[in-house]
């Protein structure tokens, strides 16, 4: 049995090699019929394309809509002799998709400015449905127009840190615009995979090397080097955990263009990269984990209806395999971390009581770094606030536990104490029963 367990250990702290925690927690979603939605910051492609553009790498002219109204001044002011209407979503597939009013493509290409309004009245306000998007699809508020590109080739060029490698590693195969897990899988010849080290960096050679497997000659391969090059600074200076070009095209002209680009960062870097954390569009986003987010709670929503509140991810995820085990399932994954705060357990409080799939807490608390007493506090003071109108199971251990216990049971509220995790998992269980 599959268990969130040995999930996440595959994809400790989430941050590495994020597409493949993607695909494992995707399984996992299957196998529980829960949804763990997104939890790291992604940009939309245009962002992605400023940032590009800002290390070098060559991008198109473009222009960013949330309605037709400036449609006609955008096709103006690109002056191109074609154009390309994209729907920004956080999610790619988008040329192949569809939107709920049953229009074709988030990708399309126009010479006709009337038509440029007309795609991007067809896009605005609806929802796009691609093979990455949940099945109601995703709701486009922004559409990029730009100077379309003429293409002769589509290549595919990626960097990532990837856990197995312990480090970052390049991807790129000369097919492009298609989906690279299929390339991966029916020819594995035609993707090369690089780790670069982390201390000699991506060199020059490198370079030499992708754009030769990525079939860049004469000239080109001296600007297909440069666009790599150009990438591997943009990934060590942004702290991201993937950079994708897909494509990554040759023109007729003799240029090499990044057409579309998906970036994601590592978390733990958001002090020193605030102005690119500042542009997360949380639109998209659960609002329950961009409110936890605030208070510097690690939430991840589910569909489940036991509220977990523990501390320490490994806990987090055993907490909520017991509860698994006993015949429930978890409400969602939150862990308050190490040095929680008494108004970090009220704030968890509010945004579990403020889920009405909830109908029951566990919280699971070991006292290491935390103090007891403070988590007992922080439970009795949201309880009373909140007026909780669930049950709630409560396991402490560790430091100052005998004093938590004092104030949980001095406090005349309805808690129940639990001696150990698996009676707690069965308190929880049983007690929305
Ligand atoms: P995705 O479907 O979400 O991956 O969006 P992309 O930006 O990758 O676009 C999908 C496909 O549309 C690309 O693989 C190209 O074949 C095509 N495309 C995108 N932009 C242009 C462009 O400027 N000119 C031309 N000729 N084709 C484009
Ligand atoms: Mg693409």
């Amino acid at each position: 049995m599959a268990s969130y367990m040995t999930v996440f250990r595959g994809c400790h702290g989430l941050t590495q090699n994020f597409q493949r925690c993607q695909n494992i927690l995707g399984k996992l979603n299957k196998y529980n019929q829960n949804q763990v939605p997104r939890r790291y910051l992604n940009l939309l492609e245009y962002q992605s394309k400023v940032l590009l553009d800002n290390h070098g790498v060559t991008v198109q002219r473009f222009k960013i809509l949330d309605s037709p109204d400036n449609a006609d001044k955008a096709s103006i002011d690109l002056n191109a002799k074609e154009f390309v209407v994209k729907a920004q979503i956080l999610a790619g597939g988008r040329g192949k998709g569809h939107f709920d009013n049953g229009f074709k493509g988030g990708v399309h290409l126009t010479t006709d400015p009337v038509k440029v309004k007309d795609l991007v009245s067809q896009m605005v306000g609806h929802k796009l449905i691609t093979k990455q998007t949940p099945k109601n699809g995703i709701p486009v508020r922004k559409v990029m127009v730009a100077e379309s590109v003429d293409i002769l080739r589509e290549t595919y060029f990626c960097i990532l840190m990837d856990r197995e490698h312990n480090g970052p590693v390049l991807l790129a195969s000369p097919d492009g615009g298609v989906d690279i897990e299929e390339v991966a899988e029916k020819t594995p010849e035609r993707l090369l995979t690089l780790p670069i080290d982390i201390y000699d960096g991506l060199t020059k050679d490198t370079a030499y090397k992708v754009a030769d497997f990525l079939q860049f000659k004469d000239n080109l391969r001296e600007l297909c080097a440069n666009e790599v090059l150009n990438i591997w600074k943009m990934f060590l200076s942004v702290d991201a955990t993937q950079v994708e070009i897909n494509p990554l095209i040759e023109t007729p002209q003799g240029k090499v263009v990044a057409v579309d680009a998906k970036i994601q960062f590592d978390d733990n870097a958001e002090f020193r990269q605030r102005e690119i954390f500042a542009e997360e569009d949380t639109t998209e986003s659960d609002p329950r984990e961009v409110d936890a987010a605030k208070h510097n709670l690690n939430y991840i929503g589910m569909e489940g209806n036991i509220g977990c509140l523990v501390n320490g991810a490994g806990l987090a995820m055993a907490t909520m395999d017991i509860i698994k085990l006993h015949g429930g399932i978890p409400a969602n994954f939150l862990d308050v971390g190490g040095g929680v705060q008494e108004d970090q357990v009220f704030h968890a409080f509010r945004i579990l009581t403020g889920d009405p799939n909830v109908k029951g807490i566990l919280v699971n608390v070991f006292g290491g770094i935390v103090n007891c007493a403070t988590i007992a506090n922080g439970i009795v003071n949201a309880s009373r606030n909140i007026q909780l109108s669930v049950p709630l199971v409560v396991r402490l251990e560790g430091t100052n536990v005998e004093e938590a216990k004092r104030i949980l049971s001095e406090s005349g509220l309805p808690i129940q104490s639990a001696a150990n995790l698996e009676e707690a998992a069965k308190f929880a269980v049983s007690s929305i029963q």
